[in-house]
């Protein structure tokens, strides 16, 4: 295929031209790596925002697994608005996470943040997932294309569906094909909820890339309360996995607390979700 440009009409194409567009490729891709994504199931990701100590980390760790979690997310380095708020623990959280998949046997994914971590980080994590404000550093997508773990590719908070689709494209002409898109909703007149979850985005990217598509119910709304209802909605819709925020005690969390589920409400999710996932068709 020669040098592509740009989009063929210079307003919304899809993914003309693109090697995750489905034109390239008819069958869907499954991500296979610690877990399998994409295989037709419901990949469950679930932990801390970020991992703020090592007890709270390994309690999350085994209540998310008994939960039936498929794999452990906290974050080493975390990306806040503010240069002021709780950046992470950095390597420190990466041996944390570590030491909890070797006590529970979760593999885990963590945010990378920058290019020049890109190597530390895939040297600990399962999984790499870059977050909403890196959808367009092209720097940091090259760089996580040029390894072989794979790659969550949240969605920009102001992100077209194309822009979405062509950052998953710098990653995956790198070499690396092993992409998830994340779906955790976008940035709208509307202020009642963090996020607007774009639940349109799934069954749609899946029509114009070969890719698998998760959804993030807790960073969408930014509250535990409605992450349920998202949960069995993104499932529904076609969703091949979700990623939920945990946490032991949210009211103490450092980072994203209004967000998280107690171990007992993400259990009712897992059952939600599985009765939902039953009547569509799903594992
Ligand atoms: C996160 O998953 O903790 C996170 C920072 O998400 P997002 O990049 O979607 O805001
Ligand atoms: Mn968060």
């Amino acid at each position: 295929m020669g040098l592509v440009t740009g989009s063929r009409t210079g307003c919304f194409d899809g993914a003309w031209g693109r090697r995750v567009g489905r034109e390239h490729r008819s069958n869907d891709t499954v991500v296979v790596g610690a877990v399998e994504i994409g295989a037709g199931g419901v990949t469950v990701i679930a932990g801390l925002c970020a991992v703020e100590t090592r007890e709270q980390l390994m309690a999350t760790a085994h209540a998310v697994r008994d939960g039936g979690a498929d794999v452990l997310r906290g974050d080493a380095y975390k990306p806040r608005t503010s240069p002021y708020s709780f950046q992470g623990l950095g390597k420190q959280g990466l041996e944390i996470l570590a030491e909890a998949r070797e006590i529970t046997g979760l593999p885990f994914v963590a945010e990378v943040l920058d290019p020049r971590e890109v190597d530390l980080v895939a040297s600990y994590a399962d999984i790499l997932r870059i977050g909403t404000r890196n959808m367009s550093n092209h720097a940091l997508l090259r760089e996580v294309g040029r390894q072989p773990k794979p790659v969550l590719l949240k969605r920009g908070r102001a992100a077209t569906v194309s822009e979405w689709v062509d950052a998953a494209e710098y990653v995956y002409r790198e070499g690396n094909e092993a992409i998830v898109l994340v779906e955790r909703g976008v940035r709208s007149f509307d202020d009642s909820v963090r996020n607007l979850l774009d639940l349109t985005a799934v069954p749609l990217v899946k029509t114009l890339t070969h890719l698998p598509v998760m959804v993030d119910p807790s960073h969408a709304s930014g509250r535990s309360d409605l992450v349920v209802p998202l949960a069995r909605a993104a499932v529904a819709v076609g969703a091949d996995g979700l990623l939920i925020d945990v946490h032991l005690d949210p009211g103490s969390a450092l980072v994203d607390g209004a967000q998280a589920l107690l171990p007992s409400q993400f259990e009712e999710l897992m059952r939600e979700v599985g009765s939902v996932a039953k009547a569509v068709g799903r594992a």
